[in-house]
């Protein structure tokens, strides 16, 4: 499905949208890739919600990309006897290993690696950072804490732990059997929650084994401080604000989230900015103010990918908080601010031929009003590269891997079409002419730009760039060759 707009739309989903009518609606609205939250639901509802997509990704014709996102090593207290219990700030609150209900004194925290990692002093933030606890005294299986802001305390509400680097294994048991449950339905992107570091991502991708790209969520203190060496390790990155702002001084998100997106765009690998977009459109058909300025920012900012979490999982309105997107990334795109941000943020890297061939395509599609910059990719990356260019025209990749094609969908500007199998660089510009007409980037008479690798089955080959027309017949008289 063409868009209209570069930046991607990841909507995530849940009961309020997990129909055909619903998904097929909200991919035409603009979602470009879909996400399978495995903190809510079972693999039943997972596996239907999988085989929707494809259904509709093969009705529209139209590649799109599943990122199934794991829960992580995420903290939870245990249970209350008599319901929620209100924590009075100065009161002792007690949190230890004892499985038995909790009251207004104590609670049950099921995870000794934290009482052992605890030291007094430290803060525990109790449901998104409501409750504040400080460590006053702890041992092995037990914190006493006093508490520093009060608040009502219920049922298996999340901790979190800022300042400490947890000993935790990045994956849970539940992890470990999601991860195996959605590679084996087949899934594009693996996001992983709480990275702490880089070996969180390595542990993951062996066990994924090629089967998907892995998407590390910085959503920790020490995840922003290790972030080169887990950007190193991933294929992509998502701002999560909703953690993060809770392990963190929400003042110091912005700052970050602007230099992880540089970052991203720099290493040529997809980040995603997420969390709360657009939150009072979960009740409201409209957004606030603050919350268009808020996804415009991140589009400035040259993120490839904006996220709607509650919004499209559980709220009232999913496709009009798509279509509030997609409007405000057309606008935005549209600004010839945006693209003077975008183009003097542009760094240039010359350290390979690649580089210097991605470049080259932009750089003469944009002098010589050609049509659409098409790219060859088996792997992707040249892909991702040319979209790190940031082009004024239109990417068009084509590639005969349905995988690679998907994966591409998270990515800033590539529009992605399915080729066959190529051996031929003269039969690779036929091709992708037709497909400039077919998909309305081009008319027979304009010319486009093809960039490839040959031979065509070796990844990480781009040496060859032609200038072509868009008409076969004049394809032929002019090659090269
Ligand atoms: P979550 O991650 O929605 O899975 O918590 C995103 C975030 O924390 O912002
Ligand atoms: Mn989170």
């Amino acid at each position: 499905m063409r868009r209209h707009r570069n930046v991607k739309i990841v909507a995530t989903l849940g009961p309020a949208s997990e129909t055909y009518e619903t998904i097929r609606a909200l991919h035409e609205a603009g979602a470009d890739v879909f996400r399978l939250n495995m903190s809510h639901g079972d693999h039943a509802g997972i596996r239907e919600k999988h085989r929707i997509i494809r259904e509709v990704e093969r009705d529209l014709n139209s590649p799109i990309a599943i990122l199934a996102d794991l829960q992580g090593p995420k903290l939870r207290v245990g249970t209350f006897g008599n319901g929620p219990e209100e924590l009075a700030q100065g009161a002792t609150f007690r949190l230890d290993l004892d499985k038995a209900e909790g009251d207004g004194s104590r609670v049950c925290l099921p995870h000794p690696e934290i009482f052992a990692a605890l030291q007094p002093g430290a803060h525990l933030l109790v449901n998104d950072g409501k409750i504040r606890l400080r460590v006053r005294e702890c041992g092995a299986d037990f914190a006493e804490c006093e508490v520093v802001i009060g608040g009502v305390i219920s049922d298996r509400k999340g901790v979190n732990v800022p300042d400490v680097e947890l000993p935790l294994a990045a994956l849970s048991e539940k992890d470990r059997k999601d991860l195996e449950f959605v590679c084996q339905l087949g899934v594009d992107w693996l996001a992983l929650s709480f990275v702490q570091r880089p070996e969180d991502v390595t542990e993951a991708r062996e066990l994924a084994n090629g089967r998907a790209a892995i998407l590390s969520k910085i959503e920790k203190p020490s995840a922003v401080e290790r972030f080169s060496g887990i950007l190193a390790a991933s294929d992509g990155i998502m701002v999560a604000r909703g953690d993060l702002g809770v392990e963190l001084p929400v003042q110091n998100v912005p700052p970050i989230q602007k230099r992880l997106v540089r970052a991203c765009r720099a290493a040529a690998k997809p980040v995603i900015v997420a969390t709360q977009m657009l939150e009072s459109m979960i009740e409201s058909p409209m957004p606030t103010r603050a919350e268009v300025s808020d996804v415009a920012t991140a589009i400035y900012e040259g993120a490839d990918a904006i996220m709607l979490s509650a919004e499209s999982a559980a709220g009232s309105y999913p496709v009009e908080a798509v279509r509030t997107m997609d409007n405000v990334a057309r606008e935005v795109e549209g600004d010839p601010t945006y693209t003077q941000i975008i183009e003097a943020s542009r760094k240039a890297q010359r350290n390979t031929v690649a580089d210097g061939i991605v470049a080259a395509a932009r750089e003469i599609a944009e002098t010589a009003d050609i049509k659409v910059i098409c790219c060859f990719t088996q792997s992707g990356t040249t892909a991702l590269l040319t979209a790190r260019e940031r082009p004024r025209v239109p990417i068009m990749a084509l590639t005969s891997l349905r995988g690679t094609a998907r994966r591409l969908a998270l990515s800033w500007g590539v529009n992605c079409v399915m080729t066959e199998e190529l051996t031929r660089f003269k039969l690779a510009v036929v091709n992708a002419a037709r497909a400039a007409r077919a998909e309305g980037y081009a008319e027979a008479l304009d010319q486009i730009v093809v960039t490839a690798g040959v031979p065509f089955n070796v990844p990480g080959t781009t040496n060859i760039l032609r200038v072509a027309p868009c008409q076969e017949s004049l394809i032929y008289s002019t090659d090269p060759g």
